[in-house]
């Protein structure tokens, strides 16, 4: 019925001809791409058509001038955010996905308590990647699918808000997102920079902080896919009006100690709080990076280094602990919780595994640990499934750290008994171990700029 009536307001236009003509290697225009989003946010395209087309999108790539069409008719599928009376600079961070990846709790109440506006449309865990709503519904109460109107004053009152995509925010993302996590069509450039800009100029961004993964468990493994899908974003975002950088950082092991649901919500709460051993080091110093340029660009101070200095002021001096328990609250989160972290974590089996070798972790197939997380219960294997709160693990050793067989080396937390034992398999088969320390994996390796990432989108033969 609804199908009849949009091929009639587009009566050239049929789904199944731009399938085939993505499918055989051709372009679609803006006006072809247009349609299609329209018809995923309006889901009057049946899911068969949208997969097969997500495919054969996957297959052939998508074009830049592709990619930008469908950025900005995703982002044009519902509602936006006005952020211009907020009388703050907005801006925000985003992450193309990784294991642990859990700065966004981190740096936006960190750049909201340094002065900036952070109106932050996240995801759910996608392929072997967790997702921070997930990880934000471990908290009894908390709400993510708010109004536009809730969204806004929530951003004016606490300075940040961490919402879904809804009907009627970003509603072809909410769909097409989804989708792509259940037809294996995550991994591509093309269709990462578009579900991700979408939602971040859905929200009015003045200023948008990338942070581009590269390694081991990164969508784009691939060092020059993942350098191509970095220059593509800030290129896109920028001709789309909003001044973007993209940091390129290290995937090659999980991020901080934990991950899953709630355990990585309570290791960041710990930091916040000003506890910070050995063990996520590289999830502090990340997170302060990320808030640092999220500050410089929200106009707040003159470089992103001096970002770098207000964020680690106000972890050291509580404000940023405030500002997130604010939110969490504002969002109907139950503030009791965080009382006792550990009385909140209840997962139905637990597994301590011990190192079954001795010598250096030299390297981690991180994807394979990212599924491992997901093979617990905190990932769904069909859209719409709940997740486990309390399924995740938690590492006592990380890349580089010499071992002996018999030491602690993870400890799982899984839905059932029945869950633990391919996780386990999973994690044996990621690790590799040697005689020599590996060399150091720099955190961050590169940071691409306006001219940085059109110069590099000139060069690059695609
Ligand atoms: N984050 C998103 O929002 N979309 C993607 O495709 C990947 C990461």
């Amino acid at each position: 019925m609804t199908e009849q009536k949009d091929e009639a307001d587009n009566p050239s236009l049929q789904m199944v001809d731009l399938i085939r003509k993505m499918r055989d290697g051709n372009a679609l225009n803006a006006r072809e791409i247009g349609f299609i989003v329209e018809g995923a946010a309006k889901e009057s395209i049946p899911i068969e058509q949208l997969s097969a087309w997500l495919m054969a999108a996957w297959l052939n790539g998508l074009s830049i001038d592709e990619t930008r069409a469908l950025a900005i008719a995703m982002r044009d599928s519902g509602e936006k955010l006005d952020t211009s009376h907020l009388g703050k600079t907005a801006v925000d961070k985003h992450s193309t996905g990784g294991v642990g990846d859990k700065t966004s709790f981190l740096v936006a109440p960190l750049a909201a308590a340094c002065g900036v506006a952070v109106p932050m449309i996240s995801g759910r865990a996608l392929g072997h990647t967790g997702g921070t709503l997930d990880k934000l519904d471990s908290i009894p109460g908390f709400r993510s699918a708010l109004s536009l109107r809730e969204f806004e004053e929530i951003v004016q009152r606490c300075g940040v808000a961490i919402v879904s995509q809804t009907p009627s925010l970003v509603p072809a993302d909410r769909v097409l997102y989804a989708l792509r996590d259940r037809t294996g069509t995550v991994e591509d450039p093309g269709l990462i920079c578009a579900s991700i800009l979408s939602k971040k100029l859905a929200a009015g961004l003045r200023g948008l902080v990338l942070d581009v993964k590269t390694g081991s468990g990164a969508f784009m493994r691939d060092r020059d896919d993942a350098e191509f899908l970095a220059a593509l974003m800030v290129a896109t975002a920028e001709s789309a009006g909003t001044q973007t950088v993209a940091l390129m950082t290290d995937m090659s092991q999980p991020l901080g100690r934990t991950a899953g649901n709630w355990i990585e919500v309570a290791e960041c709460v710990e930091l916040l709080r000003g506890e910070a051993p050995r063990q996520n080091a590289d999830l502090r110093e990340l997170s302060l990076h990320l808030a640092g340029w999220m500050i410089h660009l929200g106009g707040q101070t003159e470089t992103a280094e001096q970002g770098y200095s207000a964020a680690a002021g106000a972890l050291a001096d509580g404000t940023g602990l405030k500002v997130f328990l604010e939110m969490i609250s504002a969002q109907g989160g139950d503030l009791s919780v965080f009382d006792d972290l550990q009385a909140n974590h209840r997962p139905g089996a637990t597994l301590a595994l011990k190192s079954w070798k001795t010598g250096y972790i030299s390297e981690m197939d991180t994807m394979e640990l990212g599924w491992a997380v997901q093979r617990l219960g905190a990932g769904r294997l069909k859209a719409g499934e709940p997740v486990d709160p309390n399924a995740g693990i938690e590492f006592h050793a990380r890349r580089g750290d010499h071992v002996t067989e018999g030491q602690p080396f993870a400890t799982l937390y899984a839905t059932t008994e029945a869950l633990l034992s391919e996780p386990v398999a999973r994690i044996k088969a990621a690790v590799t171990f040697s005689e020599e320390a590996p060399e150091d994996v720099p955190l961050i390796s590169r940071v691409f700029v306006r001219e940085t990432a059109e110069a590099y989108l000139r060069d690059a033969v695609r």
